[in-house]
């Protein structure tokens, strides 16, 4: 068996990984995508040490750091069910059943699509999910954002400071973000809001130019000229695999203790699928090195 089996290959299960090999423990990674959400970026400039760097590079450092250590990779395998026996076991969907002392889980999370015309033909080309990441691209030019929850309404109000013009679109006849973001979104002089708007395409050619909407009330299709569009209609967590053995929040998130250990004693969680407040690579990584010296901690005791 091994002593940490780590689930998923982004950067927090990379970062766990080499922390646990490091302790000369026995280590593996399952992983669907080695990467993770990293190979859908195209430029990183939050990387800190690391001014500027397109995402498939910082993959292809990572894994190269990986396979210097001792680390049992099995990529392109898809973790089904979790199970707590003597040890604990992992079902893969090819029926392969893997067992370790401890696992750590860092299956991440995807973006909520929108799913109209424009969306996936414009990614990185002026459609955007990640307000930290990809704000400054838009410094002084127009945006709107989709999406009136709390993520939505805090991404309009950090977006604010840095472009012309933010329209916040929101499909409910009302905003569902908490009265104090609200408050503070409307006191803001370039922000508008729309509300029973359905968003319908995003258009451009080679990059944005704009959004279609239909007004719910009128059924009419409107159109604003931008340059970007920030969707924020939710951040999935991929644990739904999981079921009821490790406790997880109404959204589906894995609740993690300041050592990474999960309700389930020997499992420990990292990264975007945790109940961690902020999503970003340099928290996963971090979050990723806890999770294993939480679970190195565990196997010195037990
Ligand atoms: P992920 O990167 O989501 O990796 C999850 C891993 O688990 C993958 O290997 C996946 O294949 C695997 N997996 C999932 N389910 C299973 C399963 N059932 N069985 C086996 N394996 C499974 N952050 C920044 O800091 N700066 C940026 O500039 C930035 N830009 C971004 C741009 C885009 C377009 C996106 C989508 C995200 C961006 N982020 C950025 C966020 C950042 O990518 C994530 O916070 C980070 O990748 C999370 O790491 P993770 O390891 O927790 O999860």
């Amino acid at each position: 068996p091994f002593d940490v089996l780590v689930v998923g290959g982004g950067p927090a299960g990379a970062s766990a990984a080499i922390y646990a090999a490091r302790k000369g423990i026995r280590t593996g990674i399952v992983a669907e995508r080695f990467g993770g959400q990293v190979n859908d970026t195209l430029g990183i400039e939050n990387f800190i040490s690391v001014k500027y760097i397109e995402g498939p590079q910082l993959v292809a450092s990572v894994e190269q750091q990986v396979k210097d250590y001792n680390i049992d990779v099995m990529k392109t395998q898809r973790a089904k069910r979790l199970e707590k026996k003597e040890l604990i076991e992992l079902e893969l969907e090819n029926g392969a059943v893997l067992k370790s002392k401890t696992m750590i889980i860092s299956t991440g999370a995807r973006w909520r699509n929108l799913g109209v015309p424009g969306e996936a033909e414009f990614k990185n080309k002026g459609v955007a999910y990640c307000p930290h990441c990809d704000g400054p691209l838009f410094t002084g030019k127009d945006v709107a954002v989709i999406g009136g929850g709390n993520s939505g309404v805090e991404a309009a109000i950090d977006l604010a400071g840095l472009v012309n013009h933010v329209t916040v679109l929101e499909f409910a006849a009302e905003l569902k973000a908490d009265a104090v973001l609200q408050e503070r979104l409307h006191s803001l002089q370039n922000v508008t809001v729309i509300t029973n708007a359905q968003t319908k395409e995003i258009t451009g050619e080679d990059k944005v130019n704009g959004i279609s909407y239909i007004d719910r009330e009128t059924e009419e299709t409107k159109h604003i000229e931008l340059h970007g569009v920030f969707v924020q209609i939710g951040l999935v967590p991929n644990t739904d695999w999981l079921d009821d053995t490790v406790e997880r929040t109404r959204i589906g998130e894995i609740v993690v203790d300041s050592r990474g250990a999960t309700s389930m004693p020997g499992v420990f969680a990292a990264g975007d699928c945790t109940n961690s407040p902020y999503k970003q690579i340099i928290i996963s990584m971090g979050s990723g090195a806890t999770a294993a010296l939480g679970a190195f901690d565990y196997l010195i005791r037990n």
